[in-house]
């Protein structure tokens, strides 16, 4: 049988992670020593987010971009100089289908969802990424069903990785990382960990928002989507770790784990 390559869901938090040395980047670094290289990578961030189409990134060497607001200087210094693929795009567009997903030649790039946590895991920035926009303007089982798509791209080395955050709350945070967690975010992270388990992906797939914690945990679903990629990329015999589980600033859950071996 051919080895599938895992896929991989990250919390990626503050941008100001990026220039941590905190438990959550020590746990990325030792993620990268753990994994084989993958000959690319197919990135569902948070942070590209597109209306009636997805896009995606078709450039030979995307751009990094450094999307977010009065964040200190040397963050905007931030390079993640990996090179795209081309090849990869291409397949992604036959895979979805040309009115589901289009390439990008000029907008986008890598986002800071992208080489926020690329930077720990594969700090050489010398494997393959491209990008997949989240198309705003669909729902959950959508977003799902096309992911079921990609799922066959992880027999050819491509690991299809998702960054956002499974709580993810910025109204309620609290400016300091190590804060106590509200109790509302600790009971939807628990409970999206509990059907993660259960591999009950029907069960989030309806539930996701039928709970007062979820609406505080997912008052916006941009970062939560890429985790359903991650699912829907899956397959029943996927061995489930976690990676990493905090909450950070109150709101902010940090979970992040891998589907395969
Ligand atoms: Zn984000």
């Amino acid at each position: 049988m051919t080895k599938k390559t895992p896929t991989i869901f990250i919390g990626h938090g503050s941008p100001m992670n990026a220039l941590a040395d905190n438990d959550f980047t020590q746990r990325l670094t030792k993620l990268g020593g753990e994994l084989e290289s993958p000959k690319s990578i197919l990135m569902v961030s948070a942070h590209w987010e597109t209306n009636g189409v997805s896009l995606v990134t078709g450039m030979e060497k995307p751009k990094t971009i450094h999307d977010f607001y009065g964040f200190p200087k040397p963050l905007y210094q931030e390079q993640y100089p990996a090179p795209g693929s081309p090849a990869l795009a291409k397949k992604v567009v036959s895979l979805l289908g040309d009115d589901h997903c289009q390439i990008d030649k000029s907008e986008w790039g890598l986002d800071h969802g992208t080489w926020s946590v690329l930077k720990f895991i594969f700090p050489k920035a010398d494997i393959p990424i491209v990008q997949l926009s989240i198309d705003r303007t669909k729902g959950i089982d959508y977003h799902y069903f096309l992911a079921e798509k990609l799922e066959s791209l992880r027999e050819e080395g491509v690991m299809i990785m998702g960054s956002g955050n499974i709580v993810h709350n910025l109204k309620l945070l609290d400016w300091d990382t190590s804060a106590k967690p509200h109790p509302w975010a600790l009971e939807y992270d628990q409970w999206i960990k509990e059907q993660l388990e259960n591999k009950n992906y029907s069960k989030i797939l309806s539930d996701y928002r039928n709970s007062e914690s979820a609406k505080l945990s997912i008052p916006t679903l941009e970062h939560f989507l890429p985790l359903i990629y991650v699912l829907g990329a899956s397959s029943k015999e996927d061995k489930l770790s976690f990676i990493f589980d905090e909450i950070q600033n109150a709101s902010i859950a940090m979970r992040s784990l891998k589907l395969g071996n």
